[in-house]
């Protein structure tokens, strides 16, 4: 595939280029006039041939990729299945209409959500999972860390539709399936049976698996959360997989979890005994973001000096929704004070050489209503929330919805260390999958108005970051 007319958001925005990308490889980057045609004995016979000549250029990235997604879960405030034109029909499509929040509140969303998973069916998850995959191809991303949730409710149902929907898509979108423990596993009148059908599972279903998760703050105390861990270690080594936690998802209201995490894996002898590649991510954690300066500095020291490959995975748009809330609306509590405590991600990345990414956690659902799941939305959105606004921020909140979201999750990330370390988004000999973005000559009136103007030219990585494209320019390349 010979790429033509491409600007390289590393490059000088002025320069154009012909890239050769074939076999996921990028074979070659050379210079080229705008619009003109590069052939000749560097590039015999390309099978396939994107000419932008004559039209504006496009811009070249690195594919997209979500580092935590609930495949199990999407869309269940806006499936609508009844008033589906072709589905309408199949009573294998559970209702959740009754299920649309009525406060907004966490234990609603955790209480809905419950009784939305006793409703699953492998028609369902599995409709619900494609159209989530569909959807982030369309918006340029190429892989994903999938959660699926088992214990006795949903035994391995989700799980069994994830590994559906990996080789249905195969070839076409990596999916890397997380088993993971959304209830608790030590606590509850249910923990042993949830422990008992994760295990089994990773058992059962070894090579499908990829990676274990757990939410040691859903266990009833501190001793409970500590036995998770501890387990979620032991499971991910045993194993061979990745490790993810859901920790310290609070604002004061417990005590942080990290030094647990970070002691436990010590002890378990993490980076002798696990295998090269493999990783550890920790999401959300709002509760670091109540840390001193001194604080974060201690954290970063001890996860430099242990040598752990620990990634902090921010989760904003869900956040943003379920940290601050007011406790009651007596006289005295302060209602309009809603600290929207999310991981300061940047900042860990630039100040203290921490690794950091950005995810969407959930679409659609109870636990964050809003949003479509579009990375580049949600680097945006970063601009904002992390007060990142030079064009150096842009760049590493693109990097936190790609290669830094690719790298958290283990997944291959090119295969040249070195370049990456140099910050090049793109270079020649990258393997990788790859993001087109097209530019608009035009910025049409709707159609009956009969005028257009000429549209703004992307040319720099802030101009993709802070004014994302809409889908249709976007077209991934494998
Ligand atoms: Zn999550």
């Amino acid at each position: 595939m010979k790429l033509n007319n491409i600007i390289l958001l590393d490059r000088d925005p002025k320069s154009r280029w012909t890239v050769e990308y074939n076999a996921n490889t990028i074979d070659s980057i050379l210079p080229s006039t705008d619009g003109e045609l590069r052939s000749g004995p560097s590039s015999p016979e390309p099978s396939e041939e994107t000419n932008t000549g004559g039209e504006p250029a496009s811009l070249l990235l690195p594919a997209l990729s979500h580092p935590h997604i609930h495949l199990d879960k999407p869309y269940l405030l806006t499936t609508n299945i009844q008033h589906h034109p072709t589905h309408a029909h199949q009573t294998s499509y559970p209702d959740y209409t009754d299920l649309t929040p009525k406060t907004g509140s966490f234990s609603e969303a955790l209480s809905f959500t419950g009784q939305a998973k006793a409703r699953y069916t492998p028609a369902d998850l599995y409709l619900r999972g494609s159209q989530l995959i569909a959807t982030s191809l369309t918006q340029g991303v190429t892989s994903c860390r999938a959660f699926v949730e088992l214990d006795h409710v949903t035994g391995t149902t989700c799980l069994e539709a994830a590994v559906q929907l990996k080789e249905s898509f195969g070839g076409k979108f990596e999916l890397q399936i997380c088993a993971f423990a959304q209830d608790p596993v030590f606590s509850s009148d249910h923990g042993e049976e949830n422990r008992r059908i994760l295990e089994d599972t990773l058992l059962n279903y070894a090579g499908a698996v990829e990676a274990v998760g757990s939410t040691p703050y859903v266990e009833s105390d501190r001793e409970a959360g500590l036995q998770n861990i501890k387990w979620a270690i032991e499971m991910a080594l045993q194993h061979d997989l990745h490790l993810d936690f859901h920790l310290d998802y609070n604002l004061g209201d417990s005590e942080p979890m990290v030094w647990d995490v970070i002691r436990l894996l010590n002890e378990a002898e993490w980076t002798s005994k696990t295998k090269p590649g493999k990783t550890i991510v920790l999401g959300h954690c709002s509760r670091l973001t109540m840390f001193t300066n001194k604080e974060m500095k201690e954290l970063a020291t001890q996860i430099h000096d242990s040598g752990l490959p620990i990634h902090f995975l921010g989760l904003p748009t869900s956040d943003l929704f379920m940290m601050g809330r007011p406790d009651d609306d007596g006289e005295e509590s302060k209602g309009a004070y809603r600290p929207r405590g999310t991981l300061q991600i940047p900042s860990m990345i630039r100040d203290y050489g921490l690794n950091g990414c950005l995810g969407v956690n959930n679409v659609g659902n109870a636990f964050t209503p809003w949003g479509t799941g579009d990375p580049l939305a949600l680097a945006s959105l970063g601009v904002g929330i992390y007060q990142a606004g030079t064009s150096d921020d842009a760049k590493v909140l693109l990097e936190c919805v790609s290669q830094g979201a690719r790298r958290a999750i283990g997944l291959e990330t090119g295969g040249a260390e070195e370049r990456e370390s140099s910050g090049d988004l793109l270079w020649e000999g990258r393997k990788g999958d790859l993001l087109l973005i097209k530019n608009n000559e035009w910025i049409g009136c709707p159609g009956h108005l009969g005028l257009k103007v000429p549209a703004r030219q992307r040319i720099s990585v802030k101009d993709v970051v802070w004014d994302p494209p809409e889908i249709r320019l976007r077209t991934v390349l494998k």
